[in-house]
Order: structure tokens, then C-alpha cells, then sequence
């Protein structure tokens, strides 16, 4: 459920109209909707706080790479909610935003050692381990911080998650499962129960628990449930070897209606599901949901340039929103719901809904049934809360769409359209030339 609904037949977020927005800040814009993402994320803290006695005390840690933006983490981080973050970049962000390091999980595969000694040095909560070789880096690289005279105060053995792929992929498109035996995150089964092995007998990692994530988009819940029970049973084989296992991450990838789809899991249903799973095991779970929390929390609004009707019959509506502003039906054929700020009266006809950007790819849909627009009108791509801006590039050299937060009535710029100037001035000419 979200808040963006017709009011007096105009498009609002929450209390402020998209045609205020757009007036005042132009388009193409990203609002994304306060009220929404903490509805979202108290959903999950209730599911949560009612099987506490499976889940322990859970952490909810958004996946900041769903949507980055600063007072986006600050909204969710001022309810409690964790992060889980695959960069120091994104680290860095979750600490601006107020969201203490021991909420933070350090996760992906390919960690350099400069972004793991930061990690270690911010004392995060957990860095989870996607492979042998990271596991003997992450111990280098905390025996060198130790040794090193420059580090002041001492420094913690980190807690760690071994990071298991199940060999049980699920999602909404090849790209976005992770899970599959082939996919590049995390290691067999058997090879888990070995770096557990090995993470525990190192002086300098402090092994806690497991990780899993397989995909995203997942409606079907049982390949997560059999996700969970591959886990399960590898805390129970841990903990028969002496181990001490406290910590489960079941990562995120539950699925959301883009389009009055009716077979979305609610996440309720879910966290019982892994209540069911995780029962008498006695550890404490962690979730890192980042479409769930935030995709139907924000939309693109943008504005028709003008109506291309083809002497062969195709009408395509041309918008100054493009590929490079919401990447996602270009890169998975995603489906996204368009509709006018201002509804008109008309029979629907098809359109071709496109950008301007030279790439036959800048196609958001093709014969999408929309009453007839003309220049100058407003739409929104629905659901583009998760994953849009952030995948935002300069791609024809178009300055990055702006960003709004509306909160109730009140609505602020968290980030601004570039100028042409700030995009110039960022590149230095060689001297030489
Ligand atoms: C991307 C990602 C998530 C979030 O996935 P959603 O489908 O957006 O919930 C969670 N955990 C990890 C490790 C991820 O890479």
C-alpha cells in the first residue's frame, strides 16, 4: 500500500500535489513518500515483534542499494531500522544518516581491503563472507590493523557471516537472482560449514551466524522457505561440530505488486513462514528487505515533450524522463505502471511510452493502453521507489533526475537537478590540450 492518490483529480503524494512538484522543481523528478516507507517498515517490525520468540530480537536492515539517498535512510533509520550495505560508500551513508554502525551489515562479493578495514575500524555489525579468499583477506587485514601503530584504540575482532548460496535461485529475472548455483554470491553448502571451520579457529574473526539471499522479486515463498531450511539444518550440523551459531540473515527479495498483481506475499505471511522455519533454534534473525520497503514508496513524475503520431499507426508518447532516469525496463523489461497527474477523459489508445536518449533500449513500454495525452502533460512511473534512482547516470549527458521528500504536507528537495555547470565543471581538460 502506498500514499500516492487523486485528490480533487490530481495525482498527490500524500498531502502535496505532483503538479506543485513539477511546477516547482521540474522534471524529470523522483517524490518519494515518507508515510509510505515507514508504513512499510513498521509492517515488517510487527511481523517481527510478533514471533520474537523464534526471531529473537530481529534487526531490520534496508538494502541501501535499493534507494540511497540520504533522508531516505534517515527516515527508516529514525524508526530503527538497520542497513545492509555492499560498499563504504554506502557505510558512509548509513552513518551520515544516523544509523549507528552496530545496525550496519557489510555484505557483497567483492569487498577491496581498504572497504573492510573501514568497516572493522566503524564496527559494524557484521561482515558477511562471500568466499574462502575474502575470509583469508578479511583475517590479513585485521592482523594488520592490530599491528598497525597508526590505529588508535583497539580494534574489535569483527563479527562475521558466512554467506551460503543454496543452490536455490528465485527472483523476478535472471539478473536479479542470486541464489542459483552459478550466481557469484556466496559458496556451496558444504564449503560454508568449512570457512565456519576455519573463521573459527582464526584469532581475529568472530564467526556469529549465517547469511542467504537469493534473489529478488521472489511472489513464491516457498523457494525462500526451502532457502531457510537449507540453513537450518547447517545450524544444527555447526552447532553439533561445537560451533557457536547465534545470528541468522536471511537477507531480502520478497516481491511487490507493480501492477495489481494479487500473488504478493504480504510480509506478515513471510515472517511467519520463517518463524515456522526458524522455531526452537533460538537465534536472533536479521532481514534486508529493500524493494519491499521502498519501491512503492516513490514515483518518477515527468512531463510528455510532445506526441509522436506515425503515419503507420504507432503513437508514441515521448517524455522528458529517460533510460538513463529509471534504468529498469531497459535492463530487466520491467514493468512499470504509468498514469497522467491529471486524468483525462478519452478511449484509451496504445502508446509507445519512450525517452529521448539515442538507444532503441529508452522503450519504458510498448502499447500501453493510456487515455489520449498531448504535450506538456504529467505522468508518473508508479513504484519506482527501489532501484531507480540510484541506477541513474548522466547517459546523454541528461543532469540526474532531482529528488523530493513529502511528508504529510510538508515537501523538501533531498536532492537537486544538477546544472549543466556542475556537470562541466567536473571534468578537468587535460592540460596538455
Ligand atoms: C539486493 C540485496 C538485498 C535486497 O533485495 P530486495 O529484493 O530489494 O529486497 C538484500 N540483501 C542482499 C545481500 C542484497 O544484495
Amino acid at each position: 500500500m502506498h500514499f500516492f492518490e487523486l485528490k480533487d483529480g490530481v495525482l498527490h503524494a500524500e498531502g502535496v500535489s505532483l503538479e506543485t512538484i513539477a511546477e516547482q522543481v521540474g522534471t524529470p523528478t523522483y517524490v518519494y513518500s515518507a508515510g509510505t516507507l515507514r508504513r512499510h517498515y513498521g509492517l515488517m517490525r510487527d511481523a517481527c515483534d510478533a514471533h520474537k520468540g523464534a526471531l529473537g530480537e530481529a534487526l531490520i536492515a534496508f538494502a541501501v542499494k535499493a534507494n540511497s539517498n540520504l533522508s531516505v535512510l534517515k527516515v527508516l533509520g529514525a524508526m530503527g531500522c538497520g542497513a545492509d550495505t555492499v560498499s563504504e560508500g554506502e557505510i558512509r551513508r548509513a552513518l551520515k544518516a544516523g544509523i549507528p554502525a552496530s545496525k550496519i551489515i557489510f555484505s557483497g562479493v567483492g569487498k577491496t581491503d581498504a572497504e573492510l578495514a573501514f568497516a572493522i575500524q566503524q564496527g559494524v555489525r557484521q561482515i558477511n563472507v562471500e568466499s574462502s579468499t575474502e575470509l583469508q583477506r578479511l583475517i590479513a587485514v585485521v592482523k594488520s590493523l592490530k599491528q598497525d601503530p597508526t590505529v588508535s584504540g583497539r580494534v574489535a575482532n569483527p563479527d562475521v557471516a558466512i554467506r551460503v548460496n543454496p543452490k536455490i535461485g528465485a527472483g523476478g529475472h535472471a539478473k536479479i537472482t542470486t541464489g542459483g548455483a552459478g550466481d557469484k554470491f556466496g559458496v556451496p553448502v558444504e564449503e560454508a560449514l568449512d570457512l565456519y571451520a576455519v573463521a573459527s579457529s582464526s584469532e581475529h574473526v568472530n564467526p556469529v551466524g549465517l547469511a542467504c539471499h537469493i534473489g529478488s522479486q521472489i511472489t513464491d515463498l516457498t523457494p525462500l522457505e526451502n532457502a531457510f531450511k537449507v540453513i537450518r539444518g547447517m545450524t544444527e550440523t555447526l552447532r553439533e561440530q561445537g560451533h557457536t551459531v547465534t545470528r541468522l540473515d536471511l537477507g531480502g527479495g520478497l516481491g511487490v505488486p507493480y501492477y495489481g498483481e494479487t500473488n504478493t506475499p504480504p510480509p506478515a505471511d513471510y515472517i511467519a513462514m520463517v518463524a515456522g522455519v526458524l522455531d526452537g533454534l533460538n537465534v536472533e534473525a536479521a532481514f534486508e528487505p529493500g524493494r519491499l520497503m521502498a519501491a512503492n514508496a516513490g514515483v518518477l513524475l515527468s512531463r510528455v515533450v510532445h506526441v509522436n503520431e506515425r503515419t503507420d499507426g504507432r503513437r508514441f508518447l515521448v517524455l522528458d524522463a529517460a533510460m538513463n532516469d529509471l534504468m529498469r525496463p531497459a535492463l530487466y523489461e520491467a514493468f512499470h505502471d504509468v498514469k497522467p497527474v491529471r486524468p483525462v477523459d478519452g478511449a484509451a489508445l496504445p502508446h509507445d511510452i519512450v525517452g529521448p536518449v539515442c538507444e532503441t533500449g529508452d522503450t519504458f513500454a510498448r502499447d500501453r493502453e493510456l487515455a489520449p495525452l498531448k504535450a506538456d502533460d504529467l505522468v508518473v512511473f508508479m513504484s519506482a521507489g527501489a532501484y531507480g534512482a540510484v541506477m541513474g547516470s548522466e547517459y546523454n549527458t541528461r543532469p540526474m533526475a532531482a529528488e523530493v521528500l513529502v511528508d504529510g504536507g510538508r515537501w523538501a528537495v533531498i536532492k537537486p537537478r544538477p546544472t549543466y555547470e556542475d556537470i562541466l565543471s567536473r571534468e578537468p581538460i587535460a592540460e596538455w590540450l
